[in-house]
């Protein structure tokens, strides 16, 4: 098998790209395959809502077919290797494809056993993560049973995907907590691998005037190492010192450490640390210039999310298309990222951020500030703008 362009992944960044490829060049109709394993997309930026009980869970998550671009071949299996000095792939099931142009779009892997523990406390209802479609209804379960004692909120010492969603949770625990009176009887603390409760000082300083406020205990450098589910205990590494504290719950929110997936950590895409090796501005691999990774697994020095993804992909198409007429790439991306700060219910602080910390705010206001509009357009709009507009190739 061969195709002009092979995109491996058909998630947030795999169906947004072949949308605007197909958009741009209607003759690479029949050229174009994605290979994806999942018969279901998910949205999942809402899991922050899902896990407090306030967005269904299943608006989360569609069939994967209709969103796969008209003009675009799925073919439903995984990567099992990456070949870039021959152009191919080998998948799963022993078939190899050959390209022209690959994008490698296969997102990162939730490393759950380097946490032992983990999976169990889930299981045991005394832990939940709004990570996974799985164990987002655990969170919002251990939320409502929580009535007194300790909540905990962990993130890890890797880079993980949405480094906001950690702590949207706890504010909207918090409130949650209230609603029902018992917040008094309860001690939120989140512990946290980084060294401050955010990389960019603007939105930080508001995030630790909430914590303060809503008397949320913050402990950074410390990583979770193992979870008891029958104690109720949760292990934690000090990283300056190396030394390790215990902690006591009655409800954990766990953050996994997140990886490259393996199939890319073990090709000759990756770098270092596993990710796939691009320059950050073109997106194009550093030493197989066919090939153009964005999303999660690219190696660019940004915040992992969807919104950053609505910036790469315009860059990537076009840098694509330069390639395949033999062309000089023009097209940079400038490190775009965006958190929505879910606050608390109805409040949320809108942070966009380019490289180095670059603010790149779209609205005419302070978007350090907690707002009702940002949270409307979190829950209401961006959802729709997700399903209708970037996974069409138009937004
Ligand atoms: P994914 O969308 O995860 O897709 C990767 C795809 O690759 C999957 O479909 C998978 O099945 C497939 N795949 C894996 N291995 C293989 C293989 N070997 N071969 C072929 N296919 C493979 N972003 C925001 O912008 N705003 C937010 O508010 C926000 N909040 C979030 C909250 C939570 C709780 C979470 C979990 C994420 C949040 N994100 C947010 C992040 C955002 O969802 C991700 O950054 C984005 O979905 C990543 O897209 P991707 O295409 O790189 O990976």
């Amino acid at each position: 098998m061969k195709y002009r362009i092979v995109i491996a992944g058909g998630g947030t960044a795999g169906i947004t790209v072949a949308a605007r490829l197909l958009r741009a060049r209607r003759d690479l109709a029949g050229h174009i395959a994605i290979v994806e394993p999942s018969d279901v997309h998910y949205y999942q930026p809402l899991w922050t809502l899902v896990g407090t009980g306030l967005v269904p869970r299943d608006v989360t998550v569609r069939p994967q077919a209709p969103l796969i671009p008209k003009g675009a071949t799925w073919i439903r299996d995984a990567v099992e290797t990456f070949l870039p000095e021959e152009n191919r792939i080998v998948l799963t099931s022993g078939e190899s494809i050959r390209y022209d142009v690959l994008i490698v779009a296969v997102g990162l892997k939730l490393d759950w056993d380097q946490v032992p523990g983990t999976r169990e406390a889930i299981e045991a209802g005394v832990a939940g993560s709004n990570y996974t479609f799985d164990t987002v209804l655990k969170t919002w379960e251990g939320i409502r049973r929580l009535e007194e004692g300790v909540g905990l909120f962990t993130f890890p010492h890797t880079p993980i995907k949405c480094a906001g969603a950690p702590q949207k949770i706890m504010y909207l625990a918090d409130d949650r907590l209230r609603q029902r009176g018992v917040r008094s009887r309860v001690t939120l603390r989140y512990v946290a691998a980084t060294p401050s409760i955010y990389s960019v000082p603007k939105y930080a300083a508001t995030l630790e005037k909430v914590a303060r406020e809503r008397r949320i205990e913050t402990v950074y450098r410390h990583t979770l190492t193992a979870v008891d589910p029958i104690k109720r205990e949760a292990t934690f590494r000090n990283l300056e010192s190396g030394e390790t504290v215990a902690m006591r719950f009655d409800f954990l929110h766990i953050v996994p450490p997140m990886t490259a997936p393996d199939v890319v950590r073990e090709s000759p895409l990756a770098d270092a640390a596993g990710w796939v090796d691009v320059d950050k501005h073109t997106l194009q691999h550093t030493r197989f210039p066919n090939v153009f990774a964005l999303g999660d697994v690219a190696n660019v020095p940004t915040s992992k999310t969807g919104a950053a993804i609505r910036k790469q992909a315009p860059v990537l198409v076009e840098n694509v298309l330069q390639f395949l007429r033999g062309e000089p790439l023009t097209a940079r991306y400038n490190g775009y990222s965006s958190c929505p700060f879910v606050t608390g219910i109805g409040r949320l602080v809108l942070a966009e951020f380019g490289y180095d910390g670059e603010i790149m705010e779209s609205f005419p206001f302070d978007q350090a500030e907690e707002r009702f509009s940002m949270y409307v357009l979190k829950k209401d709009l961006l959802p729709v703008i997700y399903w209708n507009g970037m996974l069409k190739g138009v937004l």
